[in-house]
Parts: structure tokens; C-alpha cells; sequence
């Protein structure tokens, strides 16, 4: 038996990119996977891939910016799952482009909402039920974006960034308690939401990446992993990069 065995994790965007990478990985250790995201089609692709290779996993529909689904979400998964050990709250848009002085209000607030509101409002709930049994472990999606500037994506800098200082305050209330919190921090990675951003190009973006290539959703996926095993039993507070050497120049 490992240590991921019967073990229950809720991924939010687990129907695309890093989310599904990551649920596929802990159904192939054995965990029940909880897949969350706001599309139903994509999240139950996920289920039924997982299903295919034997593991177990269940498909509930939230949309992370709509604090009475998120606690729903959560209430969903004690009722079924009896416990909650790991998190990942991944689900994350790019909103649209454009530089600061040109940013919209809508484009700001809809970013902020879903990618800091929204992985706080997972974070409060969750951490409810995780300080009744004083254990478990969260990772939250970060980027690159949440350790430097990028030009054109303000809302996406700042609620990245955002999401780095929320993960510490977190993790300081809760490192008595059993509970580890930690920020990853991908570097370009294929996903769609990477061929959005690029529209189509992705691998022009390689050339930045001082190993020269973009990284797979399966390489953030076994940091993740990683990062919720006793292994890094050490570790809280802390916004890992997984990007290639990208923020070492
Ligand atoms: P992705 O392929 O677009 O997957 C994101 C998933 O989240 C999609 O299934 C999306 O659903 C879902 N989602 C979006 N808004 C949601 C909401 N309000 N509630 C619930 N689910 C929602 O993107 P990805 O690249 O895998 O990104 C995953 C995370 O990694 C994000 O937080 C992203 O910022 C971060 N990240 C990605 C990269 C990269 O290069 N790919 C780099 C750094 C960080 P829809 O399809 O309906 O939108």
C-alpha cells in the first residue's frame, strides 16, 4: 500500500491540462479522485479515463468564483468521501490581454474572481473540514506569473502573485495544526490554456525557457504529487517553480 492509497484529493480544473495530468497521476497511486470544474463535458472525459485504468474517481460540477458551489463542493465531498486529505486547487483563467492602461474592469474583476477569489473561497472550506481532523494538505496553483511581472496580463500577475501571499498567510495559521499549504508555480506548459495564449504557437514560447522546450502538464502533476506526500514533510508556505529554469534568469 502507498501512501496515496484510499487517500481522497479534490481537484478543481481537473477536466483539462494540469487538473487532468494531476487526477490522472493520483488515480494511478490508488487515491479517490474528486474532479471538479465548470464544464461537465471535460470533467467527465476525465472521470472516464480514470475509470478506464481502474481507479476510482467522481465528477462534481463548480464553478470556483460562486462561494454557495464551492461549499457545496465541499459538503458534496465529506457526504460521499467521509474525508478530505489533499487539495489541489488548480482551475485558473488567462483572461484577456491587454496591457494595464488598456485593462478593462470586467476582464480585471472576472480574472481576480476566479483565480484569487475563487482559490480562497476552495481554501476557506476546505481548511473547515481539514481542522476537524487536524490533517491534510493543499496546493495551490500559482505560475511564474505569480514570481515576476508579465507584460499584458495584469489581472493574471497580481492574482498570481496573490495567491503566493495568501498560501503563506495560510500556511503560518494552520503550520501547528497539521494542516501544509504550498503554492506550485508552472513554468509554459502544453495545455489549452497555453494555446490560447499563443494562439496556436506554443513552442514559441520555448525559446525563453533556458532548457528550450515547454514543459507537460505531467511534469507539474509530479510536483504536485510530491508536494503531498510525507516526502516534503518540511515544507509549507513555499511557491515552487517547475518551469524549465525559466525565473532563474
Ligand atoms: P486549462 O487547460 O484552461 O484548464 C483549466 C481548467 O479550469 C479548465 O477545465 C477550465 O474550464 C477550468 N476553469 C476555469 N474557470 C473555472 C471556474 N471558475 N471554476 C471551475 N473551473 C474553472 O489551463 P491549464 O493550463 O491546465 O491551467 C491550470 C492552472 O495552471 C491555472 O490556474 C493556470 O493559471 C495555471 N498555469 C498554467 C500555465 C500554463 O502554461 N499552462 C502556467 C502557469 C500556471 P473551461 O475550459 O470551461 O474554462
Amino acid at each position: 500500500m502507498n501512501e496515496y492509497e484510499n487517500k481522497v484529493i479534490l481537484i478543481t480544473g481537473a477536466g483539462s491540462g494540469i487538473g487532468r495530468a494531476t487526477a490522472l497521476l493520483f488515480a494511478h497511486h490508488r487515491s479517490q479522485v474528486i474532479v471538479s470544474d465548470r464544464d461537465e463535458v471535460s470533467g467527465f472525459e476525465t472521470v472516464n479515463k480514470i475509470k478506464e485504468m481502474g481507479g476510482k474517481a467522481s465528477f462534481f460540477k463548480c464553478d470556483i468564483s460562486n462561494e454557495k458551489e464551492v461549499q457545496e463542493l465541499i459538503t458534496k465531498t465529506i457526504k460521499d468521501f467521509d474525508q478530505l486529505d489533499y487539495a489541489f486547487n488548480n482551475a485558473g483563467i488567462e483572461g484577456t490581454p491587454a496591457p494595464t492602461n488598456e485593462c478593462t474592469s470586467e476582464n480585471w474583476n472576472k480574472t481576480i474572481s476566479v483565480n484569487l477569489t475563487g482559490l480562497w473561497l476552495c481554501m476557506k472550506y476546505e481548511l473547515q473540514e481539514m481542522l476537524k481532523y487536524k490533517r491534510g494538505n493543499i496546493v495551490n496553483c500559482s505560475s511564474i506569473a505569480g514570481l515576476v511581472g508579465f507584460e499584458n496580463i495584469p489581472a493574471y500577475v497580481a492574482s498570481k502573485h496573490g495567491i503566493i501571499g495568501l498560501t503563506k498567510t495560510a500556511a503560518i495559521e494552520n503550520a501547528k495544526n497539521g494542516i501544509r499549504i504550498n503554492a506550485i508555480c508552472p513554468g509554459t506548459i502544453q495545455t489549452p490554456m497555453l494555446s490560447r495564449f499563443t494562439k496556436g504557437d506554443e513552442q514559441s514560447m520555448a525559446k525563453d525557457v533556458p532548457m528550450g522546450r515547454i514543459g507537460k502538464p505531467e511534469e507539474i502533476a509530479e510536483a504536485v504529487l510530491w508536494l503531498c506526500s510525507d516526502k516534503s514533510s518540511y515544507m509549507t508556505g513555499q511557491a515552487m517553480a517547475v518551469d524549465g529554469g525559466w525565473t532563474c534568469h
